[in-house]
């Protein structure tokens, strides 16, 4: 069932852009930083929150004071001292109405979640805790420099429930060094019997961005990269888990998220459904609504620029066009997919007839369904999404 979205209510992403150690697939804005960056990071970061009201009267947007979901993202934000998540909260609730119920989530390394900002997290109304595992064999997870193993991994999760935390999710990679079909069920037994109530599985991103892109581009060895198996075997692995899942009683509910009976991420629902979202910190996106569409803006991804309080980058600032790709690519995003009759509601007819027409060629490729006006990506168009979402789009292009 499609959780409505509410317009009214604000979804807040704070990035903490550091761990223990850089993972060699890692293409996100984070790394090692020392304690003293950590604190001076928490100040710019609750300035920047103290600033949100103003920022969002200069670029004419709507900011809901009340809100829903927190997401700590990172980077490992469970390396924040107990007193850093409190100012940090502080800001939040001085400048914002966090509602009683909102999701607030953490996320975590195994075994980098002390007992002092456990303590805290809970105290503060964290109730959410998604632990970045990515494989429960250890060969895998040392290969691309996790630290954890096995053992930690379920430890860490018995612990975090019998501490009360309900809420728990792990993520997982499809298409490390050294996985096979084999390795990937056991990662697959072990996520689905152990007390997890979400996982998010990703398939590995090949790219300059990261250390072990690079060299698999390069055709090298370092960063294991020899071990990486090929396209055509990640994509088994993501297809394994896609009918596994559901068996085990995770229901696919976005590409690369699955989760039990009432437990999907209310934060991640948020970005698919274009409900209003405001990001604090290094590379941080947001979304707000203006008196003509919307407005989306990035953070800086350097960690000199965003000290120095460089702002917000604006990447669009959309009318009805851009309300539409959005609607397509993010709505088809989700199993729930897209309903033409209400598009066709929203939206004119110079947009939704060529996307009508190209769902006709897509179904033919069994790329997507078409039942009763309901698209869907079929699991072959969610391999291919992008090409998928490309086609969908060609004709709207203005
Ligand atoms: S812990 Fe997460 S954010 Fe940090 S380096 Fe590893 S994958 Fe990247």
């Amino acid at each position: 069932m499609q959780q409505a979205s509410d317009n009214s209510m604000l979804g807040i992403y704070v990035s903490v852009p550091f761990c223990r150690a850089k993972c060699s697939f890692c293409n996100f804005a984070s790394g090692v930083g020392t304690p003293e960056a950590m604190e001076s990071y928490v100040e710019r970061l609750c300035a920047e929150i103290d600033g949100a009201g103003a920022n969002a009267v200069s670029l004419g947007a709507e900011l809901p004071r009340r809100v829903d979901t927190v997401y700590f993202g990172g980077g490992t934000p469970s390396l924040l001292a107990p007193q850093q998540l409190r100012r940090i909260f502080a800001a939040l609730r001085r400048n914002f109405d966090v509602a009683d119920g909102a999701e607030i989530t953490l996320e975590a390394a195994p075994g980098q979640i002390g007992d002092a900002i456990l303590a805290e997290s809970q105290r503060l109304g964290v109730s959410r805790v998604s632990l970045g595992v990515q494989s429960f064999i250890d060969r895998e997870s040392a290969s691309v420099g996790r630290l954890h193993t096995e053992r930690e991994c379920i430890q860490e999760i018995v612990r975090l429930r019998a501490e009360g935390l309900i809420e728990v999710g792990a993520d997982l990679i499809a298409g490390l060094p050294y996985q096979t079909a084999e390795s990937w069920e056991h990662s697959l037994e072990v996520a689905t019997g152990v007390g997890l109530t979400h996982l998010s599985v990703y398939m590995l991103e090949i790219d300059e961005d990261s250390r072990l892109g690079q060299e698999v581009i390069a055709g090298g060895k370092r960063f294991h990269a020899h071990g990486v198996p090929a396209e055509e075997i990640s994509a088994e692995l993501y297809e394994q888990a896609c009918a596994r899942l559901p068996r085990a009683g995770f229901t696919q509910y976005e590409i690369s998220n699955f989760a039990g009976a009432g437990h999907r991420s209310r934060h991640n629902v948020k970005y698919w459904q274009r409900t209003p979202y405001l990001g604090f910190g290094l590379d941080a996106h947001s979304m707000l609504r203006t008196t003509t569409g919307a407005v989306r803006l990035a953070n800086p991804d350097e960690l000199g620029q965003y000290a120095g309080a460089q702002s917000a980058r604006e990447i669009s600032r959309g009318g009805v066009t851009e309300a539409f790709e959005e609607t397509i690519f993010l709505g088809l995003r989700m199993d729930e997919g897209v309903d033409f009759q209400g598009l066709a509601a929203a939206f004119p007819n110079e947009l939704t007839k060529p996307c009508a027409e190209a769902v006709r060629d897509l179904v033919a490729e069994d790329l997507m369904t078409d039942e009763d006006g309901r698209w869907r990506l079929t699991l072959r168009g969610r391999l291919v999404s992008n090409e998928v979402f490309g086609r969908l789009l060609e004709g709207v292009a203005v």
